[in-house]
């Protein structure tokens, strides 16, 4: 989330602990086995979160929680980017869509493109054609480049269609031929989800909502951690728009890129941490929308707001001027 902010401050630290190269190991892989008790394995899990000797960490580049065999998150090990962003693979009868691709290019430091394509090769809808993937759709909740960094592990062939974190070129892409509309159907055979344009921390910033299992996944919009907003009008008026959606369809959870809170309420980790041992749940509820909407629409000034889970903060100017040069070079 912050890289395109504090990136220039921190001197890009990225990798600064990188562990080494190798595949993801089956053991990180962990089963919930019960459609109805997603969330509540979701909330339990227990994700790699960094090291306080991260030079000699041997875990896991990256975490991968299997919630059904089409449907995995995958985080990114603090020790290999402080972001620990987490991604999103939903597979569908047709197709499958990965929603952001981490903050690394360089596949020998966190191999993203591997593990999803393994995770690919072990479903496998075709009885009769065993090994052959679907295609691969991916899509970016924004255009920072801890979202988009691992795009270049993709090679855009026949199978794999990147769709561009720019929003107007992204609607083309996906045949939405008079643009983003307030939500925007995307199949993927069966399983459906929706788009919802949610600009404020990004302009180009987008959610997406999977009918199978009620997520919301927000990206940096909505998340535990510090939210820095660009567009506070924006980024009001997408929260009206989660919010609206989140009353016409049930949200079993709100799932966002990271987590920077601890689990006691309204702490948050210094920026840059690469060991979180007591680390907040990733997921908020309909109720956090609930509280961040009405928080902004009886004070539209843009000001620091706090809850227990996560703070919403507008960027000072020096922070939006940052962000605007370094938007030149990613
Ligand atoms: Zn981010
Ligand atoms: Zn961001």
């Amino acid at each position: 989330m912050k890289n395109l902010i504090i990136g220039f401050a921190l001197m890009w630290p990225l990798a600064a602990c990188s562990t080494a190269s190798q595949k993801i190991a089956p053991s990180a892989i962990q089963n919930a086995t019960s459609a109805n008790s997603i969330v509540s394995v979701i909330e339990n899990k227990d994700w790699l979160h960094g090291s306080a000797t991260c030079e000699t960490d041997k875990a896991d580049p990256i975490d991968v929680l299997k919630l059904d065999n089409q449907t995995f998150i995958l985080r990114q090990n603090k020790c290999t980017t402080f972001e620990a962003p987490f991604l999103y693979l939903l597979i569908g009868s047709d197709k499958a869509l990965l929603f952001d691709t981490g903050a690394i290019s360089d596949a020998s430091v966190s191999p993203v493109a591997s593990a999803v394509e393994d995770l690919l090769q072990q479903y496998s809808p075709n009885q009769n054609s065993p090994g052959q993937t679907l295609p691969l759709v991916v899509l970016h909740s924004h255009g920072h480049n801890d979202h988009t960094a691992g795009d270049n592990q993709f090679s855009s062939t026949g199978t794999v269609t990147i769709i561009s974190s720019d929003i107007a070129q992204a609607g083309n892409q996906l045949g939405f031929t008079e643009g983003f509309r307030e939500t925007n159907l995307l199949s993927l055979g069966e399983r459906k989800l929706t788009i919802i344009p949610t600009p404020g921390h990004h302009k180009d910033a987008i959610s997406l909502y999977d009918e199978k299992y009620k997520l919301l996944l927000t990206g940096d919009t909505l998340y535990p951690g510090l939210i820095y907003v660009k567009n506070w009008e924006a980024y009001r008026h997408s929260i009206k728009l989660l919010f609206n959606f989140s009353e016409k369809n049930e949200v079993n959870a709100v799932l966002g890129a990271h987590i920077e809170m601890s689990n006691t309420p309204f702490t948050i980790y210094p920026v840059g941490s690469t060991f979180q041992p007591n680390e907040a749940s990733v997921v908020l509820k309909k109720n956090d929308i609930d509280m961040l909407h009405k928080a902004l629409q009886t004070n539209p000034k843009a000001r620091r707001v706090e809850f227990e889970k996560f703070i919403v903060q507008p960027m000072s100017w020096l922070q939006r001027t940052i962000s605007n040069i370094a938007t030149l070079f990613f």
